[in-house]
């Protein structure tokens, strides 16, 4: 073999070895796996019904009670919280589906997508779904903010900020009851983060959400008389008052930190 040809051989195992070690070093693309909860796609903010998933419209599910019906006794009786979760929030995750049957493009939305962008719903179907998903989310929300060891001081960040907002914890929930016994006819009394980024008491009629005014509802109560009537009557102050016995303030400080990190 002449030197030459030697050299060429060279030259091309060299080039040959160059090639194999920069295609080894290429970042090779790995899928991300799939979550088995989140069914849904172009979640641009963060998640409203809970901080871990939006709600998936195909089809829209009614969740578990995270406790017993009788769990949360201190403010609201088993008979209630049943009628509630497996009547009153099934009926809007029925009337959901049944609303979007025809719709299988805004099924892959998620329901907060669909109530922030309510006029891209079809006419004929736009208050059905602003109603009924509006109360899938709302009471998605409320379960998981109520809990049988809650109560209590708020605890953590959200417990400085409310201080700071509204003074003291009794004056924010004075101005919260106040909201809600104010609130005329049916709706919800919220603590939100408005756009501006700071802690604010709203209220909404019937089942719409914060979310629709781009606001982040941090914490709910449901002043519909479906929510207290067995236990209070029309005593809806008194409703107000003991509810806080059961506030889960962990869940609470979860909430207002993906509010912040909220494009709402
Ligand atoms: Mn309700």
């Amino acid at each position: 073999m002449s030197k030459f040809i030697r050299k060429k051989i060279a030259f091309v195992l060299t080039g040959m070895l160059l090639a194999i070690v920069l295609i080894s070093c290429e970042a090779v693309p790995v899928a991300e796996a799939p979550s088995p909860e989140v069914t849904f796609t172009n979640v641009s903010s963060s998640p409203v019904a809970s901080p871990d998933g939006e709600l998936s419209a195909s089809p829209a599910q009614l969740p578990k009670l995270p406790y017993d019906y009788a769990a949360l006794g201190k403010a609201i009786d088993a008979e209630t919280m049943k009628l509630h979760h497996d009547g009153h929030h099934a009926s809007y995750v029925n009337n959901l589906n049944d609303a979007l049957k025809e719709e299988p493009d805004l099924q892959t939305s998620s329901v907060e997508a669909l109530l922030r962008d309510l006029n891209n719903v079809p006419e004929n179907i736009r208050t059905k779904v602003r109603n009924n998903g509006g109360g899938h989310l709302n009471h998605t929300i409320f379960w998981q903010i109520m809990s049988p060891d809650g109560g209590g001081e708020p605890t953590d960040e959200i417990a400085a900020e409310i201080n700071e907002t509204f003074g003291s914890f009794d004056q924010f929930k004075e101005q919260f009851n106040q909201a809600g016994g104010d609130r005329f006819g049916s709706g919800w009394v919220w603590l939100v983060r408005n756009p501006a980024g700071e802690l604010q008491i709203v209220t909404t009629a019937n089942q719409d959400n914060p979310i629709m005014d781009g606001a982040y509802p941090i914490m709910g109560n449901d002043v519909w008389e479906h929510a207290y009537y067995l236990r209070y009557r029309n005593r809806r102050g008194e409703y107000l008052t003991n509810w806080w016995n059961v506030v889960n303030w962990p869940e609470i400080n979860k909430r207002s930190l993906a509010s912040m990190q909220s494009g709402n």
